[in-house]
């Protein structure tokens, strides 16, 4: 091996492994990032924020990161340092007393709202070069597409197709819902996620139709049993991304001057490894531009009616999303009546989790996971702190 081993790999530049790497070099170590930057991104650094509704949401969204931080005082620090970090402090950090909460809206519909700080596609842009600027000031960062991750007596060796990129004492792999595959390969066993959630989303051609949904907040949630809407992007556009040998349509934040809006409906379905090849084999039997097409449509949607999401999804779920499409309208929280698409599939929280319990240890020695590989908490800010803990327990578990 040529390369000079260093304390700690960080595998992938998401905010995750941006922030990773940031507490490792600023506690005294020796930190290499490696990422090749998702193929959209024109080989910048951060991962999908670039490519998302660009909403950090606080408690109680991520609070699935709570037990990790070890209590809400620590998480809560953890957040502010984030925040810090990417100098979105200025744009005022809702602390625990503040937590919002859960308000009836019917005797079954709740709705969930939470404090987010929402970005603009330039204020992205340039949140993304400060810290890029800064994670390269204080790490070696490489591009490169790691294909193999191999454990010694000393470390981690980590390659590209031509052979070792860097060697480390530590790995964390930061490598987001693309990592998966990967860890597997180097023998990591994923652990039970929290299941899949799958849907629609639905993009409002005048964002009017849905401004009563954005009244609750730039990211409110109403929950009816298993049924939820997601990530609610106003003013937004759909951005499709692939995942294994289909493409998902993903919500984007947009400029002001986008007429359209976007959110998801997601149900959360048993058995995620049936539920998964069930969609994936019925999508794959069709041409994609067939479920891509999405025409314009008005009226409240009967998913019961597309034989593309009974197939992909089965009746019950037909049913469930229909219900809650229609709650929407009865509360008066969307207009139907308006023109509108139906993008589909929506499939979330469908990679592997490798976390460990309410660590980001793996099963594997001197492995840890941050971000959305960890799977305890979905989101940007949650990243980026997920990215924090990850490190402080490696810094902690390497000094033993
Ligand atoms: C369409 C969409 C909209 C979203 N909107 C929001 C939102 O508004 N608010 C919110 O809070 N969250 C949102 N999210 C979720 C959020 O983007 C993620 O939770 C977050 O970006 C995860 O960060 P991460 O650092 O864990 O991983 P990522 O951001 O996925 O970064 C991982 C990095 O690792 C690299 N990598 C992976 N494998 C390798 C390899 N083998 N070798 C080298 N590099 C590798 C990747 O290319 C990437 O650069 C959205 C997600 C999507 C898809």
């Amino acid at each position: 091996m040529s390369e000079k081993a260093v304390d700690y790999i960080v595998l992938g530049a998401g905010l995750a492994g941006i922030n990773a790497a940031q507490v490792l070099a600023e506690a005294g170590k020796s930190v290499t990032v490696i990422d090749e930057s998702l193929p959209q991104a024109n080989g910048a650094l951060g991962g999908f924020t670039r490519f998302s509704g660009a909403k950090f949401s606080l408690l109680p969204a991520g609070q699935g990161l709570i037990p990790v931080a070890g209590g809400l005082d620590k998480l809560d620090q953890q957040i502010g340092l984030a925040l810090s970090f990417c100098e979105l402090s200025a744009r005022g950090v809702t602390r625990s007393a503040d937590l919002h909460g859960d308000e009836r809206l019917s005797s079954e519909a709740t709705i969930r709202t939470y404090e987010s700080i929402v970005l603009s596609p330039r204020e992205i842009e340039h949140l993304i070069e400060t810290i890029s600027k800064k994670i390269r000031k204080l790490a070696r960062v490489l591009d490169a597409k790691i294909v193999d991750l191999k454990h010694t007596r000393t470390g981690w060796v980590v390659s590209d197709r031509l052979g070792s990129v860097a060697t480390g004492r530590v790995l964390i792999a930061a490598g987001g819902r693309a990592a998966g595959s990967l860890l597997k390969v180097a023998g990591v066993s994923p652990q039970e996620g929290k299941g899949l959630d799958v849907g629609v989303r639905l993009e409002f051609l005048d964002r009017r139709a849905v401004q009563k949904l954005r009244a609750r907040g730039p990211d409110a949630k109403v929950l009816l049993g298993d049924t939820r809407t997601f990530c609610l992007n106003h003013p937004g556009t759909i951005f499709r991304y692939p995942f294994q040998e289909i493409s998902i349509p993903g919500g984007i934040v947009a400029d002001e001057g986008e007429p359209h809006a976007n959110f998801g409906i997601l149900t959360r379905v048993k058995g995620k490894a049936a539920a998964l090849n069930r969609a994936l084999n019925s999508l794959k039997a069709v041409p994609q531009a067939e479920y891509e097409q999405a025409p314009i449509v008005m009226g409240i949607p009967s998913f019961f009616e597309l034989p593309i999401i009974r197939s992909a999804y089965g009746d019950p779920v037909a049913q469930r999303l229909t219900v809650f499409a229609e709650t929407l309208g009865a509360l008066g929280l969307v207009d139907w009546s308006k023109e509108h698409r139906i993008h589909f599939p929506l499939l979330d929280w469908h990679w592997d989790v490798f976390a460990i319990g309410d660590t980001h240890r793996t099963d594997h020695p001197d492995l840890f996971v941050a971000g959305d590989a960890a799977g305890h908490a979905r989101g940007l800010l949650q990243a980026a702190v997920s990215g924090r803990l990850a490190a402080l327990e490696a810094l902690d578990y390497a000094s033993v």
